[in-house]
């Protein structure tokens, strides 16, 4: 995780060309938690905001993913792929709501 992380908290010019929204990560969010999410809600640690999963802030051109409030920015949510584990940091989200009647 370490290696991901750096380069992103001191970055203050962020480069929206490189941003797509939540929904570009259906997939992976699928693998993660087995079930459609991007229109569950999380809300920010940072500014409170609470924001459909789908419409955060996606930066993908890292070697992982990082999900960002669409108002503040603060990081809500990283994901990181390797061939052996998926680590999930959350600690941007006060809390995720998953629509139950969205699962299988
Ligand atoms: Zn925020």
């Amino acid at each position: 995780m370490a290696e991901v992380q750096r380069g992103f908290d001191e970055d203050e010019s962020l480069d929206h060309a490189l941003m797509v929204d939540g929904n570009a990560v259906a997939g992976l969010l699928y693998e993660i938690f087995a079930m459609e999410v991007t229109t569950g809600e999380a809300e920010c640690v940072s500014c409170g905001k609470r924001a459909e999963i789908g419409s955060l802030l996606a930066f993908t051109q890292a070697p992982g993913v990082v999900l960002r409030c669409p108002r503040c920015e603060n990081i809500v949510m990283r994901i990181v792929q390797t061939a052996e584990a998926i680590y999930l940091d959350a600690r941007g989200v006060t809390y995720l709501r998953l629509d139950n009647l969205s699962r299988g």
